[in-house]
């Protein structure tokens, strides 16, 4: 056993904890990045307005985030956010909006740095950072990166993660009413990302008892509920309850200590080509690898391949994979040469080596 984890991040949840939080302490203004539909929907953003006009705190919203956001219009954020001399930033949103929230907040303190320059610098100043999910999936309320999509030279879009202690939220805030605007597609394929963190996190090298833990609660209480939302072959595109919504989003949120210990392996690496080349949602992008990698990597570690089929619950592990392979449908058909050159992308990636096995591109 050893361990060297940091999980920063105070998380405060509960119903209404928006409403009841003091937000005074981070100073008189506040700057809210958003997209344009879930801080609204959710009903986040009117919560938002409601608490800070009390307490007497100035607030700019930044509503301009588009989805997988761009290293430019962090960029854009971050200069808004210096100019309205913002104190602290809220990161109000999916993993979207909190992602750009996050650069932004590196942006506005580093006034000289470029968009592409985030990506190789060294991040020694940020403004704090206050991270508050309206997906339950992406648990970057509580990680330290930021996943950006930048225009690489071959003018093709590439998401790439930033990292840094300093992307750490001071707070993050946990109230899966935020979560019930969520439509059943977005809440299964932010569910799916959540299933991904926790089984890549356990087959990673930098797996410890620790996020083992983590990892197989995640799965323990994802997968429970959304069997509910979906059962073996049938789809039944229901309600899904507020109780179940909270289950998702506390998975999403200890999901997300897992990556802060082991990172993402292949299904993410690739999950980001098929997002940014192919338009295909975060979670379900990366779930399509997750059962070859699960197969794949399963034998090398028997002992946490038996706990997590303890975890998965009544299901074996080979129906749990053929339920998820179900939920993401058929997606998408590449020609080889397209899935070659989607593969060679991960050709000096980290990607490769991460989990306990490594593989190769022919593999990918
Ligand atoms: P998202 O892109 O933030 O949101 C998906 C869609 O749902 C958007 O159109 C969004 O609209 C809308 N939406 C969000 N909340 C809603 C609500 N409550 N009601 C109705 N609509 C709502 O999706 P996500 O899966 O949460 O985040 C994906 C991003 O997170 C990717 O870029 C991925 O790479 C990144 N990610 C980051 C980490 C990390 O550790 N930092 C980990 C995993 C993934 P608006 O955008 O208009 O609000
Ligand atoms: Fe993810």
């Amino acid at each position: 056993m050893g361990f060297n984890n940091y999980l920063p991040t105070r998380v405060i949840s509960g119903k209404d904890c928006v409403l009841k939080y003091n937000f005074t302490k981070f100073g008189s203004h506040a700057f809210i990045v958003c997209g344009k539909t879930g801080a609204v929907k959710s009903g986040l953003l009117k919560d938002l307005e409601k608490t800070l006009k009390s307490q007497k705190i100035d607030y700019y919203i930044y509503d301009e985030i588009e989805p997988n956001p761009t290293a430019v219009s962090a960029h854009l954020a971050g200069a808004m956010a210096r100019e309205f001399s913002a104190d602290f930033i809220i990161g109000a949103g999916g993993g979207s909006a909190m992602d750009a929230a996050k650069a932004a907040a590196v942006f506005a303190e580093n006034e000289k740095l470029t968009p592409p320059q985030i990506f190789t610098t060294k991040i020694t100043d940020a403004l704090p950072i206050i991270t508050i999910g309206t997906t339950a999936g992406t648990g970057s309320e509580v990680t330290p990166y930021s996943i950006l999509t930048y225009m690489a030279q071959n003018e093709c879009l590439h998401k790439k993660s930033v990292k840094s202690p300093l992307l750490y939220a001071k707070i993050c805030l946990c109230d899966a009413k935020y979560t019930m605007s969520l439509d059943w597609e977005t809440t299964v394929n932010t569910a799916l990302d959540t299933l991904c963190h926790a089984i890549e996190g356990i087959y990673s090298k930098r797996c410890n008892d620790m996020s083992r833990m983590y990892s197989l609660e995640t799965v323990r209480v994802c997968w429970s509920m959304l069997k509910k939302a979906y059962w073996k072959g049938v789809v039944e595109k229901g309600e899904i309850s507020f109780e179940i919504r909270e289950k998702l989003l506390f998975a999403s949120i200890i999901g997300g200590y897992v990556i802060n210990i082991t990172g993402t392996s292949y299904p993410h690496t690739m999950g980001y080509n098929l997002t940014t080349k192919k338009g295909i949602p975060h979670g379900k992008a990366c779930a399509v690898f997750l059962s070859d990698f699960v197969r794949r990597m399963s034998p090398f570690d028997k002992e946490s391949t038996a706990l997590l089929e303890e975890a998965i619950g009544e299901d074996t592990l080979s129906e749990f994979l053929d339920a998820i392979d179900n939920l993401i449908g058929n997606i998408l058909v590449l020609s080889d040469e397209e899935a070659r050159s989607l593969a060679e992308e991960l050709a000096d990636s980290k990607a490769l080596t991460s989990a306990i096995s490594d593989i190769t591109i022919d593999d990918v």
